[in-house]
């Protein structure tokens, strides 16, 4: 579903990303580890765009969106993206938040992307929440309620920047158990996160990157379990 092929990122002389080529398949979980400053983040937005790569190619299903003729706003609207801070319209309520971009963007009429926005809450466990402003909620309510954001999308693939770095630690689990729901519902999911619970336990790959490069790309067991590479476990002993 998602391909990167010979993927390179500088800014100026700075390369970030050294040669990246990475496959996800179709309801594939994908989890990104690897030390600060590696690429982890620039990975993911080279994936929907929101960085122009400087060299090499992404494909999402059977569209290139490194092709410079590619309509980017229509591929856009099959990729779902949730960062670290929520990124909540703060002035809208909960189910506004959902709405408003379903008829911007999609142009969906009111009482569908009303119908859409509700399914979407009810997902993520936050129907009572609906006529609430995002003040009003937790951290970790306000990332469910932007993952049902992104999900009221339509997304064929979604992506998280560490979705839950940011939450106190009670929050985390929440927050997990909905992406944990979303893997064992079959999406298509690239996942940059420290939390090696989850990548273990969910994860059908995990690719470690460090300097701009993949170092190692293979199930859990393989690389969170049995690290082939000494930076690999130098990197796991510092988070274990
Ligand atoms: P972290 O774990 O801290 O989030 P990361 O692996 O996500 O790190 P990136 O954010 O992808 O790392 O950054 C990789 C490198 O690219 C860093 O050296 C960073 O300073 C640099 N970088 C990222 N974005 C920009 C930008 N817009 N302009 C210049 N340099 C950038
Ligand atoms: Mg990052």
């Amino acid at each position: 579903e998602i391909r990167v092929r010979a993927l390179h990122k500088s800014f100026g002389a700075d390369e970030v990303l050294r040669g990246i080529d990475l496959e996800v398949g179709r309801g594939e979980v994908v989890c990104v580890i690897g030390p600060s400053g590696s690429g982890k983040s620039t990975l993911l937005r080279c994936v929907n765009l929101l960085e122009e790569p400087t060299r090499g190619q992404v494909f999402v299903g059977d569209a290139e969106l490194t092709d410079p003729d590619v309509d980017i706003d229509a591929v856009r609207r099959r990729i779902g993206m949730v960062f670290q801070q929520f990124n909540l319209f703060p002035h809208l309520t909960v189910a506004e938040n959902l709405t408003l971009p379903q008829r911007r963007v999609l142009r969906r009429d009111k009482a569908e992307a009303a119908r859409v926005a509700a399914r979407n809450l009810a997902r993520v466990g936050l129907s009572e929440k609906a006529d609430a402003y995002p003040a009003a909620l937790s951290g970790g309510q306000q990332q469910r309620v932007a993952i049902a954001r992104a999900l009221a999308m339509g997304p064929e693939v979604m992506l998280f920047d560490e979705p839950t770095s940011a939450l106190d630690p009670e929050l985390v689990g929440d927050v997990l158990a909905v992406m944990r729901m979303l893997a064992d519902e079959g999406m298509t999911m690239m996942v940059v996160t420290h939390e090696m619970t989850f990548a273990r336990e969910v994860a059908d790959r995990v690719v470690f990157m460090d300097g701009g490069v993949i170092v190692e790309d293979g199930t859990p067991d393989q690389v969170i379990g049995a690290p082939r590479h000494a930076r690999t476990r130098h990197f796991l002993s510092r988070l274990l």
